[in-house]
């Protein structure tokens, strides 16, 4: 008795056979002879769907068609991840040592209108332009004035609001500076906080008296580093100190009127300081 076969299995088994299924594989889906299968085929007429040779090479690449990783093998790359971390972690470990055995850092204060906005970028400098406008532009309104606006107002008046904001980032640096005090100090990078302190270098502290330079070398022990270029002694001052031809100018200050606030330098230095070379900074 052969096999009774209802018609919808015969049109799966051409659906397949038009897949490229074999006529083996398709004789074992529908549970019948190859030979039933051959002959529904001749009888038919089935044919293979056309699929082009990229069609073919895409669909040997699906992604369902990808074998599954074995438990070993995802182990094995488990273990390679692994191994790859920690070896990026000891770089990172060993460039960091390598960044905190050194005794200095490098630091970058700008001298000019033109260095700071270098530094900032010209937009940040537009933008600070904007938020002057709009303070200018509170006073305005307090006072009953019509607001003004950085777009409208004269190329000359932008352009000098522009210069004064950044004669005022050069201002600062020794904008803080305090005449009536005298400490002086000496700039050391904290690497722990990752900022600039004034670390003060006079006999009253930190043993300085019993033993020079013991203030330094303290916090050089804790890792703290000497700020290059050298920074004016100054208590809040921030300009570099005056060098030239690797020589300091002023005794470590970045100028002489900053100078002649050094409580411990010498009187007759300052006296042999003319005052238009102290005018001159
Ligand atoms: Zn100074």
């Amino acid at each position: 008795m052969p096999k009774v076969i209802d018609q919808e299995r015969w049109v799966l088994a051409r659906r397949l056979y038009g897949e490229g299924e074999s006529l083996a594989g398709i004789a074992r889906a529908l549970d019948v002879s190859v030979t039933s299968v051959t002959s529904h085929r001749n009888k038919e007429g089935w044919v293979r769907d056309e699929i082009t040779e990229a069609q073919a090479v895409v669909a040997a690449f699906k992604p369902e068609q990808t074998h599954e990783l074995t438990d070993i093998e995802r182990e094995r790359f488990a273990a390679v991840e692994a191994e790859l971390a920690a070896t990026r972690a000891e770089a990172e470990r060993l460039a960091g040592l390598v960044e905190e055995q050194k005794p200095t850092y490098e630091v970058k204060i700008y001298d000019n209108p033109e260095g700071v906005e270098e530094y900032l970028g010209t937009s940040r400098v537009d933008d600070l332009v904007d938020l002057a406008f709009g303070q200018i532009n509170i006073e305005r309104t307090k006072q009953g004035l019509e607001r003004i606006s950085p777009k409208t107002v004269a190329p000359e008046a932008y352009a000098a609001k522009r210069a004064e904001i950044l004669q005022d980032f050069v201002d600062r640096r020794t904008k803080w500076v305090n005449p009536e005090s005298l400490v002086r100090c000496v700039k050391l990078y904290n690497p722990h906080t990752k900022t600039i302190w004034q670390c003060p270098v006079e006999d009253q502290f930190n043993n300085e008296k019993g033993s020079q330079g013991s203030a330094l070398r303290r916090y050089k022990d804790k890792g703290h580093k000497l700020v290059t270029p050298y920074m004016c002694q100054r208590f809040n001052c921030w300009n570099y100190a005056a060098q030239e031809d690797g020589k300091y100018l002023f005794e470590g200050y970045c100028s002489p009127a900053h100078l002649a606030t050094d409580p411990y330098i010498s009187g007759e230095r300052k006296q042999g300081m003319t005052t238009s070379a102290m005018a001159a900074y």
